[in-house]
């Protein structure tokens, strides 16, 4: 497998995402699980991170604790990307957001950007691209290309499931670029929708 994919096969995120790709899993309980389940990942995603020292007086002696060494920005890709977010912000409640909207062209399946609005100083902070699928890659690519135009150095996608044409051409665009996950899928189907997959995320998402 490819060595800067990583797979969380934790027991708890597997049952909340079975229980997710359930058809019969309306926008509510859909919402909550996808939330959930980026939640948990957070810890897996954040493992390697630096730290620094922090002194801390508790009710009795001074010590020295540890805190996260650097900003961080969310960056949900638009629409799908947001149902994670709450998600992640619960474990990290002093990130910013940023928005990319990029969609996906239904003839040419061409990613195509129309928003944008960063942090000013995102370049300087640890920044995890979020969107539930990764299919054919593009999206995910083309908003790769766009925070490396924005000076961004450190930053991880973390999507939920992934299928391995989407993996194969993200990396070659962006081979130092980690891929965190909770599934790798079979394959896509002709109209470039991940099986089994759960259906399009952001309709279930939303309700749309
Ligand atoms: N986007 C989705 O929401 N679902 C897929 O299966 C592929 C792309």
């Amino acid at each position: 497998m490819d060595s800067n994919v990583i797979l969380i096969d934790h027991p708890v995120i597997q049952t909340k995402l079975a229980e997710l790709r359930d058809v019969s899993a309306d926008h509510r309980k859909f919402r909550e699980l996808l939330n959930e389940i980026a939640s948990l990942m957070v810890y897996e995603v954040t493992r390697d991170w630096p730290t620094r020292p922090r002194p801390v007086r508790t009710p009795l002696e001074e010590t020295t604790g540890q805190m996260l060494a650097r900003q961080v920005t969310l960056v949900p890709i638009l629409r799908a990307g947001l149902g994670m977010a709450d998600g992640v912000l619960r474990l990290l409640p002093d990130a910013r957001l940023g928005h990319l909207g990029v969609y996906r062209d239904e003839k040419t399946l061409e990613p195509v950007p129309y928003y944008q609005k960063l942090p000013p100083d995102i370049a300087s902070t640890e920044v995890l691209l979020i969107d539930p699928m990764l299919a054919t890659g593009g999206s995910g690519s083309a908003a790769v290309s766009f925070l490396k135009n924005a000076g961004v150095a450190s930053m991880k996608f973390v999507c939920l499931v992934a299928a391995p044409e989407g993996i194969a051409n993200f990396h070659r665009q962006h081979p130092e670029v980690p891929i965190y996950c909770a599934a790798i899928d079979r394959q896509l189907n002709d109209r470039a929708y991940i099986l089994p997959g759960l259906g399009d995320a952001g309709d279930r998402i939303f309700g749309t």
